[in-house]
C-alpha cells in the first residue's frame, strides 16, 4: 500500500561540539555537508525510490564529505591505519549487511548493502570482507584519499596521552548515519564510522552490528546511533528502542527519550541517534553537547541542526 508520508534523516555524529571553538566558516561547511546529504537522499523518496537507496545516497554523499568521520574522513587507529565500520538494514525484510575494520574501500555502506544482497551473510570484516569487495568490483581508494592533516594532529595528540577519543571530543566531528521512510511505508537506517581515534587495532563499535548502531522494522521504526559504541553495543540500543515501541506501545519520541536520556545516562554512554517511525515521526534526541543533524519530509520539514534546539 502506498504511503503518503516520506521522511529523511541523518546524522554526522554526536560530541563536544561548542559553540565557542566553531568558526562561522566552519559551521557553514558543516551545514552544506548536512544538506547536500539530505537532499541526495529526499530526492530519491521524492521521485518514488526506495529508502534503502535513500539511506545508501545520504550515506554516502557524507562518506565521501571529508569532515565528516567515515569513508574519507575516517579517523585514525592506534597504528596510525583505518579500519571502517558500516552496515545497511532493510525494515521490510529484516535484511542487514555490515562490514566491520575494512580499509582502503571508498564506500563502505555500499559494501554493507552488497553483503546484504549477495553474501548470504550479515557481518563481514577484514580482509575477508575487503577480497568480497574485489569481487563485487567496489571502488578502493589509496592511503593518501583517507589522509587529512586535522585527523593525523588528533591521532597524534590521543597517541601521546593514551586516549581513545569519540571523534567530536574536543571539537572534531564523527559518524554518519541516515534513517528514511519511502512512500511504499518501507523504513531503512544505514551507519558509516572510522570509529574513534587511537582505537585498539580490531575494535569494532556499535556501527555495523545490527541492533545496536542501526535497526529497521517496518512495524517500528528506524534507527541510527552515533556515540560511544561499547555503551551503545552494551544497551543494544537502536533494538531496544523497536522493542519499547512495539512490547511496550511507547511512542518514538517516548522510547528514544527513555533510552537517550535515562537508560545510556545511567551507564555513562555519551551519544544520540536519529530514528523514524512508519508514520514519519522524526526523532533526534542526543545527551552530548552537540549532535550534527538533519531531516526533511513532505510534511514540510528541512532542518539542519549541531546545536540543542
Ligand atoms: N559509535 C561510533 C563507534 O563507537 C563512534 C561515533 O559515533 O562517533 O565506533
Amino acid at each position: 500500500m502506498a504511503s503518503q508520508n516520506i521522511s529523511i534523516a541523518i546524522h554526522g555524529g554526536a560530541g563536544t561540539i561548542l559553540r565557542s571553538t566553531m568558526t562561522p566558516e566552519l559551521q557553514l561547511q558543516y551545514e552544506a555537508g548536512l544538506q547536500t546529504a539530505l537532499d541526495t537522499g529526499y530526492k530519491i523518496l521524492e521521485a518514488g525510490g526506495s529508502s534503502l537507496d535513500a539511506v545508501e545516497a545520504a550515506v554516502v554523499s557524507l562518506e565521501d564529505c571529508i569532515l565528516f568521520n567515515a569513508g574519507r574522513g575516517a579517523v585514525f587507529n592506534h597504528i596510525g591505519g583505518h579500519e571502517m565500520d558500516a552496515s545497511i538494514m532493510w525494515g521490510k525484510t529484516l535484511e542487514a549487511g555490515g562490514v566491520c575494520g575494512v580499509n582502503h574501500i571508498k564506500n563502505p555502506v555500499k559494501l554493507a548493502r552488497t553483503v546484504m544482497q549477495y553474501s548470504g551473510h550479515v557481518l563481514l570484516c577484514g580482509t575477508g570482507a575487503e577480497e568480497f569487495a574485489r569481487q563485487h568490483n567496489l571502488d578502493f581508494e589509496n592511503d593518501a584519499y583517507f589522509y587529512s592533516e586535522q585527523r593525523y594532529r588528533q591521532w597524534q595528540d590521543a597517541l601521546k596521552e593514551d586516549r581513545v577519543l569519540l571523534d567530536h571530543t574536543e571539537k572534531k566531528f564523527g559518524t554518519v548515519g541516515a534513517v528514511a521512510l519511502d512512500r511504499e511505508g518501507n523504513l531503512a537506517a544505514g551507519t558509516s564510522t572510522g570509529g574513534m581515534t587511537n582505537k585498539k587495532f580490531g575494535r569494532v563499535g556499535d556501527s555495523p552490528i545490527p541492533g545496536a548502531g542501526t535497526y529497521a522494522n517496518n512495524n517500528t521504526c528506524a534507527i541510527s546511533c552515533t556515540g560511544v559504541g561499547e555503551l551503545f553495543i552494551r544497551s543494544v540500543v537502536a533494538y531496544d528502542i523497536s522493542c519499547l515501541i512495539d512490547y511496550k506501545g511507547l511512542s518514538l519520541k517516548e522510547a528514544c527519550n527513555l533510552v537517550v536520556y535515562d537508560k545510556l545516562v545511567k551507564i555513562g554512554g555519551e551519544g544520540g541517534l536519529i530514528a523514524l517511525d512508519k508514520s514519519g515521526n522524526i526523532e533526534m534526541p542526543f545527551n552530548s553537547e552537540g549532535m550534527y543533524r538533519g531531516c526533511r519530509s513532505n510534511s514540510g520539514r528541512n532542518e539542519v541542526l549541531i546545536y540543542p534546539k
